[in-house]
Formats: structure tokens, sequence, C-alpha cells
């Protein structure tokens, strides 16, 4: 009779996670993080959550210009706050998904008006806030006010998947259970919890990546449960990158460029001039109405939201 073999099994509970794990990963941290401004100590909580809001979606490269500008401009929630939401749009510039400039002239409202322009400090506060999310919430907690809480974007989850519970993970969504889980490696020190959120975030984001993470060069491939469990494939359809050319989203990108360039209301004609296609532009204008990115000032006539009326 044929034996079975027990292969390599993935850590169920949280004392099968090995306890140095965390110890490695802020090691490398030290010697290996990028030098991003964001993670100056002397930044304020505002220009972290800016950070925040523009790094979703966006890579670093992209981020840093729009980043720096929008500070320099706006160095303070009630500054921006000041100003029309056409402006945060029209600032906002080529970063894609322009409702997110919308969402953090609604937030720097919200800070104005309800917390005396200073971003509030508590996970409580931060999360009735418009425009921000768990994730953006979490990191603002951590980053700004080096508290400790479990923050899970996409390279963490990737990450935790991968080491802690030898899982390649694909999923967009947070659970409670990856919160628990990412919670419990945290160390207990706030400020050393805080350091390392980030450093799971840098890791995930420069070595445990998507493809083909750089097992080589990882600080945990020792501990790692993925490598010893033979690095199984993910679970599920693997997530394709969606394309860009020819989608309401390149025809929203060109209408908003008309829009953001100009120094105040477009007639159509301007407008139909950048995509062929009428049934799509049509939807794709529509689409920025619906969303606040646009407003329709005159028949025939479009503006960014609060940029002066014609005639004013
Ligand atoms: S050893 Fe490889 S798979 Fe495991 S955490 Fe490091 S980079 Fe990711």
């Amino acid at each position: 009779m044929a034996s079975s073999v027990a292969g390599p099994r993935a850590p169920q509970t949280v004392a099968d996670i090995p306890p140095t794990l965390t110890g490695a990963v802020l090691d490398w941290y030290e010697i290996c993080a990028r030098d991003l401004p964001w993670r100056d100590r002397r930044v304020s909580p505002w220009a972290v959550l800016v950070s925040e809001i523009m790094l979703q979606q966006t890579p670093v490269n992209r981020v840093l210009p729009v980043w720096h500008a929008w500070l320099d401009r706006w160095p303070t929630a009630p500054a921006l706050a000041a100003e029309p939401a056409g402006e945060a749009v029209r600032m906002w510039g080529r970063l894609g998904y322009p409702r997110r400039a919308l969402r953090l002239h609604q937030t720097a409202t919200a800070v104005t008006e309800l917390h005396g322009g200073r971003i509030p400090d508590e996970l409580d506060q931060l999360l009735k806030l418009p425009g921000v999310g768990t994730y953006t919430a979490r990191a603002v907690a951590a980053f700004a006010f080096r508290q400790r809480h479990a923050v899970i974007d996409v390279n963490v989850r990737r990450f935790v998947g991968r080491a802690v519970s030898g899982r390649d993970d694909q999923r967009t969504t947070t659970s409670r259970r990856d919160l628990e889980l990412v919670e419990s490696l945290l160390p207990d020190d706030p400020q050393t919890a805080a350091r390392a959120s980030a450093a799971f975030m840098e890791l995930g984001a420069l070595v445990c990546i998507a493809r083909t993470p750089r097992c080589d060069a990882c600080p945990v491939r020792q501990k790692c449960a993925w490598l010893r469990m033979g690095s199984p494939p993910a679970d599920g359809p693997s997530r394709r990158p969606q394309g860009y050319a020819g989608t309401d989203r390149q025809v929203r990108g060109r209408l908003l460029a008309v829009l953001r360039e100009s120094d105040g209301p477009v007639h159509q004609d301007s407008l139909d001039a950048v995509w062929d296609e009428p049934a799509q532009r049509n939807r794709a204008l529509g689409g920025l109405v619906d969303d606040g990115l646009a407003v329709m000032v005159a028949p025939g006539v479009y503006a960014l939201p609060g940029d002066p009326a014609i005639g004013d």
C-alpha cells in the first residue's frame, strides 16, 4: 500500500509565522528604501494624504512632479479648498483617473470646514472624510502620524500572501482577516509598526513583484512560505492589464485635456475635434459631466467645474 507523503504546508495560524520576518524586512528597508519626498518626517499630514491619493493607480515617477507642483501651489488643505474644484482637475494634469482630483478637493473642503484645516489624526475621523477610504485612512494614520495600523495595498497583499500564507494572491479587495494577519506582523511600538507598514509596501513594490518576483534579492527568501511550497500558481484567472487605446477612458482623457488647457469654457466644436466617433464622444462627455469633472455652462459649451462662465 502506498503511503501518503505530506508536502510543505502553508502557515495556518499567527503562531506559525516566522517571528523574524518583519525584522528582516525592516533591515532591508533601512538599506534599500527609495528616498521619496513624502517619507520625509518633515512633510505635513496634508502632503502625505495628497501622495497617498495620487499614488493609487499611478507610478511613483509620474506622481513626483505633480505632487511637488500641487504642494507648491496648495501647501495646506484650506489653500486648495479656497479654489474651485476645476483648478484641482486642471492641476491634476495627465495623472489619470481624474476623479481623484475632485476627491482631494472634497477632502480639503471637509478638513477646512470640520477640522480647522488640519488633517485629523484619529482613524475614525479620517474615515469620515469624503474621498478617504479604508486604505487611505490607514495609510495617513500610519505614515503621517506614525500609528500602528495594518495598511494593505496590492503590494502588501501580494507580499504577505506569498511570504506568510504561501498563496499568490490576486485579489483586489481587503478582508477583515487580511487586516488581522498584517496587523499580527506589526511590532508593538507604533513608530516601528508604521515603518514596517512602509517596508512591506516597498518590498512588494520592488522585490515581490507580480509576474516575476526577485526572490534572489529578497530578505525573507529563507522564510517564504510560497517558495517553500514550490511557488504554486495563482488561484483563478490572472488579471490582465486593461487596454487604453480606443476606450472611453482615452476619449474622456482627450476631452478633459481640451477643458484643462483652456482658460475658460470651450465650444463643442473644440471637443468634437479630438475624437471622430460621435456616439463614443458623446458618451464620454456625458460621463465627465455625470462625474462632476465637466459642466455644461450654456448649450454646447463646456467648462471645468468652477471655471468662470462666458462673459465673466
Ligand atoms: S521570496 Fe520571493 S515570493 Fe517570497 S516574499 Fe520574497 S520575493 Fe516574494
